[in-house]
């Protein structure tokens, strides 16, 4: 068995309860594909106006345009090529079907200490604590005009959940490449450190690796998702 090998075992050993939780209810079934793709997916045919709206809406997404923005660019785009220009929830529904990735927005305390997810998802006041002792108690809804009124939270976050993320970023060529090499030479930094100092040198060169590859990730990443 490899060190990387026993150190994986190891792991997965000595992680707690916590975690292991954690990761089943983040990944659940989900399991990252043994080797990574071959070629770029495989997308559906798309027309004219799919492709030109979609440029459309990557470069309004870009600039962070308004939406009035889009809709102007949109009728200046169309009348110049004479090709129909979907709207702005046309365009994000299509990039939704064809990425898999859909945000999804999240009550948050307006304090920005917690979203309402996971174990805070009931709670209806802010738990944290502040220095360590007294709580935020910020409401997550703003008060009500009638009692019969819908809940209207006081802040919300968007979120792009987890799993289609990392399911993004395993299909694609290059990105697949880039994650396997990171978690490469970040068990490989983690053995390292376990090492004695002797080794510095070493040591000092497999940090520095993985700060470039998180970098490259992280770039890849950016230009990757819009
Ligand atoms: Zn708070």
């Amino acid at each position: 068995m490899s060190t990387t090998e026993e150190f994986e075992e190891t792991s997965q050993t000595s992680l707690s309860k916590v975690v292991l939780d954690l990761r089943k209810s983040l990944l659940e079934d989900y399991q990252c594909p043994p080797l990574p793709p071959d070629v770029h997916p495989v997308l559906p045919t798309l027309t004219a106006s799919q492709r030109l709206s979609l440029q459309h809406f990557i470069a309004w997404s870009k600039s962070r345009g308004t939406v009035a923005a889009y809709r102007l660019h949109a009728e200046v785009l169309q009348k110049a090529s004479d090709v129909e220009i979907l709207t702005l929830y046309q365009a994000r529904k299509l990039a939704t079907e064809l990425t898999g990735l859909e945000s999804i927005m999240a009550d948050m305390c307006p304090a920005s200490c917690i979203a309402y997810t996971g174990v805070h998802e009931t709670l209806e006041f802010c738990p944290f604590l502040q220095d360590g002792k007294n709580k935020c108690g910020e409401a997550q809804y703003k008060d009500k005009l009638k009692p019969s009124a819908k809940n209207k939270p006081c802040a919300q976050v968007m979120i792009l959940p987890i799993v289609p993320t990392i399911k993004a970023l395993f299909a694609n060529k290059e990105s697949s490449r880039l994650m396997r090499a990171r978690d490469s030479i970040l068990q490989q930094t983690c053995i390292l450190l376990l090492l004695p100092w002797e080794q510095e040198l070493t040591q000092t060169l497999v940090i520095l690796q993985y700060i470039v590859c998180i970098i490259q990730i992280w770039g890849c990443f950016r230009s990757h998702v819009i």
